[in-house]
């Protein structure tokens, strides 16, 4: 089906961009020479065909570990555990480097139900760094149409004991807002809904938001979930992001929200909510991002990175968010060490954590090593899913898309289109992108990761071990491939002087 999303200015872009490196590039004597980089390549890709540890690694990390909050005690295990990894794997410089953040949050258990005009079960759990509520509470729910903060005033006096809802339900039939999953030549649209009305998207007015709700005595606020069949999308404001004086907050089924949302229009609506047991930590936790290498041969100061972040949302087990981009990370650095090759470039590797909570992990990477950007050639980026990686998106870098295509020309039979200049925000490639740094991302094939991301069914029953090793052959083979490169990757104008996080109430 010929979708009006074709993505007709990318594709004649790439078609612009010359014909790539043939991968048989010369005749000697009647035999054909294979270009010594795709013999390599293809070393590092039977590598991981044939003796890849993804699946028992990302098995270990979502079913043993188990989901990783920022500051929680199963990140601290996953951290210790790649790094053990990392160093049973013969990289080099494996270490942890340590930031803060403010509180850790431990969950407890969350239920709610409708009281009045009937009765009801609802689908709840409390979003993340959120407080407990008074007990089980019950009151009416109003809904509070906020779209700055001067509308505020009207509800002054109005919510005390109150659970207060802030937009209207999503719209699932809003094809003008589609994810969109580039395949061949079609662009698919998939179902998801239009944003959200209300503060969520908007940091400055959410902050207002709840902090008149703290001061008006609301009882607790409910978000809708953004996904259907009852699967909850998680959320809150936790890591440096953190601010005092939440409300409790919990997000419910999205057709439960509509059913309040309708029983509403006819008459007053009583919930029941009660949210217990979660827990602050008193002081600053730290927490690591996990950082190996394969140092250069002829260049070891200039350096070639991997990443994907460890951390995760705590419903499922963090395994397709971002389990797989952490094990392909960890299995492209097994493949390249085991492989012997020596890079000309230092190759490194880095899990990432405090991604959930607005690139927290990335950013304080780049603000401590602010010094290094200039000698860091580029930064690829595995962060949607399990799903096999189609491109290479490059945010916009005009600069880099002839050099890009060759690196890639190589690596043709991991099925690549040409590379694209897309955009993605809210993942850690954006915090080098924001100092100048090729930031680039790993554009997947969508599957159905829209749906069970941050929800109760991110688990491992979700992944699919074939696509996924394909995705570790594309970060090794591209990392090797720009470390091979006779330049640095180039740059384009730095946009600020450090990575600024991504806003807390963006729900990616
Ligand atoms: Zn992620």
């Amino acid at each position: 089906m010929k979708s009006r999303y074709f993505m007709g200015g990318i594709l004649a872009l790439a078609l612009g961009w010359g014909i790539a490196q043939p991968l048989v590039h010369a005749r000697q004597g009647g035999a054909v020479a294979i270009d010594p980089l795709v013999e390599r390549d293809r070393q590092i890709e039977a590598e991981i065909k044939n003796n890849n540890e993804l699946a028992s690694n990302l098995e270990y990390l979502s079913d043993v570990i188990g989901p990783r909050l920022t500051g929680s005690v199963n990140l601290d295990q996953a951290s210790h555990w790649t790094q053990k990894r990392f160093t049973d794997y013969g990289l080099s410089n494996v270490h942890l480097e340590p930031w803060n953040v403010t509180h850790s949050w431990a969950r407890g258990t969350a239920q709610a139900r409708i009281l009045s005009p009937m009765a009801h079960p609802i689908t709840i759990a409390s979003a993340a760094w959120a407080p407990n509520t008074n007990g089980a509470i019950s009151g009416p729910v109003v809904y509070m149409k906020v779209d700055k903060i001067e509308d505020l005033e009207q509800y002054r006096g109005k919510v005390k004991g109150a659970v207060v809802i802030t937009s209207a339900p999503f719209d699932f039939n809003a094809p003008e807002n589609p994810m969109l999953t580039p395949y061949g030549d079609e662009i698919v649209p998939i179902n998801l809904p239009k944003k959200a009305s209300g503060p969520r998207n908007n940091p400055r007015l959410y902050q207002a938001v709840f902090a008149f709700l703290k001061h008006e005595g609301v009882a607790a606020a409910l978000l809708s979930s953004d996904k259907p069949y009852g699967l909850l999308n998680m959320f809150g404001i936790g890591g440096p992001m953190y601010f005092e004086g939440q409300t409790p907050l919990a997000i419910i089924g999205w057709e439960d929200y509509n059913l309040i949302w309708r029983l509403m229009k006819k008459g007053p609506v009583q919930l029941e909510v009660n949210i217990a047991g979660n827990a602050f930590s008193e002081q600053p936790v730290q927490v690591y991002n996990t950082v190996a290498e394969i140092k250069g041969s002829s260049k070891p100061d200039e350096v070639v990175i991997i990443g994907a972040h460890l951390d995760s949302w705590d419903l499922g087990t963090g395994a397709t968010d971002n389990g797989t981009g952490s094990a392909a990370v960890m299995e492209a650095a097994r493949a390249l060490a085991k492989s012997g090759l020596e890079p000309r470039r230092t190759i490194r590797f880095i899990l990432f954590t405090g991604e959930e909570q607005g690139l927290c992990g990335s950013h304080a990477y780049v603000t401590a090593h602010k010094d290094e950007m200039g000698k860091i050639s580029g930064v690829l980026v595995h962060d949607t899913g399990t799903s096999r990686v189609i491109s290479i998106g490059m945010m916009g870098f005009f600069e880099d898309r002839e050099v890009m295509e060759k690196v890639v020309a190589p690596m043709k039979d991991l099925g690549l289109l040409e590379p694209s200049l897309r955009s993605l925000n809210g993942s850690d490639h954006n915090s080098f992108d924001a100092v100048g740094v090729p930031g680039f991302w790993a554009i997947q094939d969508v599957g159905d990761y829209p749906k069970t991301h941050h929800s109760q069914a991110d688990t491992f029953d979700r992944v699919k071990p074939d696509e996924l090793m394909q995705g570790a052959q594309v970060l090794a083979t591209w990392a090797y491939n720009v470390a091979q490169l006779p330049e640095m990757l180039p740059r384009k104008k730095a946009t600020a002087d450090a990575a600024a996080p991504v806003g807390p109430p963006v729900r990616k």
